[in-house]
């Protein structure tokens, strides 16, 4: 047996580990399972290009629990190590990294958000146990080797017994983490973190229900078999090529991803680009309305199948965080704080390509099946129209597919409206003047005295929309807006009007004069006209600055 002092500068690391990672604890998992996925999938590469002169088989990763002795095991099936390999890779590598590890963020330990993306790797089992054991034997022929390691820098490494490949790691879970001990604490983990990893994990074991044999009676109970508990999709849809992808298996995989979502999506986008960086994903459009997981269930950030965070702020732009799905790179840097990651380079270029593939997608579903996106417009029209008040890029692709609904449920293209009114709706200055209710029942007379005339009026209802008809009255020419009871309608040019009203005019001004004197207010406008065109005696209108004004 070999005894040996691990070289550090800082004499006892391991407490300083623990503290900086005191938040964050629970990933010690994620990082042992990252481990021996690694190594299981070193060993399906040898042995693919025939390095590894094996069978490879259909290796697993186990976990187990045993709460009475205070330990768990995680073993693979993987290349192992060799005494040299365990050496190099154990007491210096891992160690080395660990170390650096320390120095950059000893300073940044209470931003949480950078420690818990930092993979500590092997040595982060530390933080829950007092005591690690490591028997592992290599895919070459040599002896098994254990290693043994307290917390302090000294090790022990001698032969073990150990016949099959891989590596098992023992934790002797330490008085203060013997929550980790619990079953259902270590489902939970292997859940938010390994439920896409691409080694099959197992946990425990299940019951299963056959189907009945075809002679059974009928209070025969299903037969039922104990299988292993396998607690992750090793091939999520994300991973796939959309051409071998149905619709049924994004919804499927949608279902998997949020369990509690009981609503169907309203349509995918599939992301798979590997220059100039690499990124895989699946993003869902959800029906917003009424949403109340609409915090819970967020986009979740993946980098090869491990879960990393749901918290995807700075790398999806803003607007688009009300979609679902993952995203899967492994080109966005983790340890990092967040103000980092908006001036990264790499993730700026994601951040723009996630945008033009969402642009893209909706002008396709617009190209392709205009009907159908009018009908989903209001679930949608949320994400689109802030999107193109907050990314210009956006707004230009955008401009094409956001649809203008009128009060009387047609949909327009603006360039489609444009080409509908501007003979019609444009003022003294020949600006173009588009006219819109912002709530159809108390402003029904105003609308229909509109239409009497010919007019188009929109509804416009988002909670947004007062910004976006800014945005495009600034970024088109000879564009404005006006409410329908606005006093705009005054200052269109007039068509020929089929008068109806039986007032002469000279009566009308009596009539206008007499409704003055009973209006208290400044600044309405009452106008006669509307009784020649439609069933309103007269309408009041107010100027379109004021009434922005109150708002
Ligand atoms: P990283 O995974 O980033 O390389 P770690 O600290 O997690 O850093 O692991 C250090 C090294 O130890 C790995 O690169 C690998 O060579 C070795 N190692 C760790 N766990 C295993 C395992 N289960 N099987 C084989 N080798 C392992
Ligand atoms: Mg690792």
């Amino acid at each position: 047996m070999a005894k040996g002092k691990i070289n550090v500068s800082v004499e006892n690391i391991f407490p300083l580990i623990k503290k900086f990672l005191y938040s964050d604890h629970e990933i010690f998992l994620r990082e042992l399972i990252s481990n021996a996925t690694d190594a299981t999938l070193k060993l399906k590469h040898l042995t693919s290009i025939g390095e590894a002169k094996i069978e490879y088989g259909n290796p697993m990763i186990e976990i187990k629990v045993d709460k009475d002795k205070k330990q768990i095991r995680i073993t693979d099936q993987g290349i192992g190590m060799t005494e040299d390999e365990v050496k190099k890779y154990i007491n210096e590598v891992a160690f080395s990294g660990a170390e650096e590890f320390l120095d950059k963020y000893k300073d940044a330990g209470k931003d949480a958000g950078i420690i818990g993306h930092f993979g500590l790797g092997f040595y982060s089992a530390f933080m829950v146990a007092e005591k690690v054991e490591i028997i592992t034997k290599s895919f070459k022929d040599e002896p098994a080797v254990h290693w043994v390691c307290d917390g302090s820098p000294e090790f022990t490494l001698k032969e073990a017994k150990k016949k099959d490949r891989g590596t098992e790691i023992v934790l002797h879970v330490a008085e203060d983490s013997t929550e980790f001990l619990e079953d259902s604490k270590i489902r939970e983990l292997l859940t938010k973190y390994n439920k896409f990893m691409p080694i099959p994990i197992k946990f425990g074991m299940k019951t299963e229900t056959l189907p009945k044999p075809e002679d059974a009676k009928e209070d025969d109970p299903a037969p039922t078999q104990e299988v292993d508990d396998i607690i992750n999709n090793p091939a999520p849809a994300w991973t796939k090529k959309p051409a071998d992808l149905k619709d049924e298996d994004y919804k499927s995989f949608y279902r998997e991803l949020y369990p509690m979502q009981f609503e169907e999506p309203l349509f995918h986008i599939h992301l798979n680009v590997d220059y100039p960086f690499n990124l895989t994903g699946i993003l869902y459009f959800p029906k917003l309305t009424n949403d109340l997981n609409i915090q819970k269930d967020r986009i979740q950030l993946y980098q090869n199948q491990v879960f990393v965070t749901d918290n995807v702020e700075g790398i999806v732009p803003e607007f688009l965080t009300m979609l679902r799905g993952v995203i899967d790179s492994p080109d966005i840097p983790l340890n990092v704080s967040r103000s980092y990651l908006q001036a990264d380079g790499a993730v700026k270029k994601i951040s723009s390509y996630i945008t033009k593939k969402v642009a893209d997608k909706l002008s396709s579903l617009f190209k392709s099946n205009r009907e159908d996106f009018e009908q989903k417009w209001n679930d949608i029209k949320v994400v689109i129209e802030y999107g193109m008040l907050s990314e210009e890029k956006f707004f230009e692709k955008a401009d094409k597919f956001a649809l203008y609904p009128t009060v009387d449920g047609k949909f327009f293209t603006f360039e489609e409206l444009q080409n509908k009114i501007k003979d019609n709706q444009t003022d003294k200055d020949e600006k173009l003047v588009v006219l819109y209710a912002s709530d159809k029942e108390s402003q029904h007379s105003y609308i229909e005295a509109a239409k009497a005339k010919g007019y188009e009026v929109l509804l416009m209802d988002s909670p947004i929309i007062s910004h976006l008809m800014q945005k495009l009255e600034t970024s088109k020419e000879n564009l404005s807006f006006a409410r329908v009871d606005a006093d705009h309608l005054d200052n269109l040019i007039k068509k020929e009007d089929t008068a109806i009203s039986k007032l002469s005019d000279e009566e009308k001004e009596k009539l206008k004069g007499e409704i003055e004197g009973v209006i208290q207010e400044k600044g309405y406008t009452i106008q006669m006209e509307a009784m020649d065109s439609s069933a309103s005696p007269f309408i009041i209108t107010e100027p379109e600055f004021m009434r922005r004004m109150k708002e």
